[in-house]
């Protein structure tokens, strides 16, 4: 059920041809072994066999998970929208949740989220409170964050790191107050599965911004 194909590539760093194998689809049920070089990366890297440089290429790609019911279309969503959207209401109507994965590193949170069967609204929401209460109540400085990453979680209690070049920071956070935060303002968070919705920083501090600019 998955999908490849091979084409001729030219290496950025010593220009010469070679041979990649793209995937353009991954079904994790039919092969299991892609969902791990999803997960880990894998799947994207690639090594020059003339200057052995090692190096990540990233192609438009659509990974199926039907046991968790999510699909993940990674994509800069240059052309391929109306074809996408036109397979979004059967599976939605099997319970699929549907979502855009604008780079290989959200890609790969976005299935450890949704393997976790975590709402990933929570999640950004989450890792939106952990940076502010990271700048405000620690004295932290915004420029220092290198990354803000989803851990896991457990015993209903979600866990953010927050990373620094000499750092981390791990914020513990209550599942059940992101939830009641969720609903309490369930038109602010709404989002429409049907266009492949991104869900990342980007929204979540779209969100904010909006607020804040009609306050
Ligand atoms: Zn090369």
């Amino acid at each position: 059920m998955s999908k490849s194909r091979e084409l001729k590539y030219t290496c950025p760093y010593c220009g010469r041809e070679f041979d990649i194998t793209v995937y353009e689809s991954v079904n994790t049920e039919t092969d299991p072994d892609l969902r791990d070089a999803c997960l880990s990366g894998d799947i994207f890297r690639h090594s020059c066999p003339h200057c052995h440089t090692d190096f990540m290429v990233q192609y438009p790609l659509v990974y199926a998970d039907p046991k968790h019911k999510f699909v993940l279309w990674l994509s800069q969503g240059t052309g391929e929208e109306a074809a996408m959207r036109a397979s979004a209401r059967p599976l939605l109507k099997q319970g699929y949740r549907l979502r855009r994965c604008a780079t290989v590193r959200e890609f790969t949170e976005k299935i450890q989220i949704f393997e976790d069967g975590v709402s990933d609204i929570a999640v950004e929401l989450a890792k939106y409170d952990s940076f502010i209460e990271f700048i405000d109540s620690r004295n932290g400085n915004p420029q220092d964050v290198t990354s803000v990453e989803y851990q896991n979680v457990s015993d209903g209690v979600m866990k953010i790191n927050v990373r620094t070049d000499d750092k981390g920071l791990s914020f513990l956070i209550p599942l059940n107050l992101l939830e009641e935060e969720i609903r309490a303002e369930s038109d602010r968070f709404e989002i429409n599965e049907e266009d492949f919705p991104l869900i990342n920083s980007d929204w979540i501090i779209s969100l904010f911004m909006e607020s804040s600019g009609q306050a």
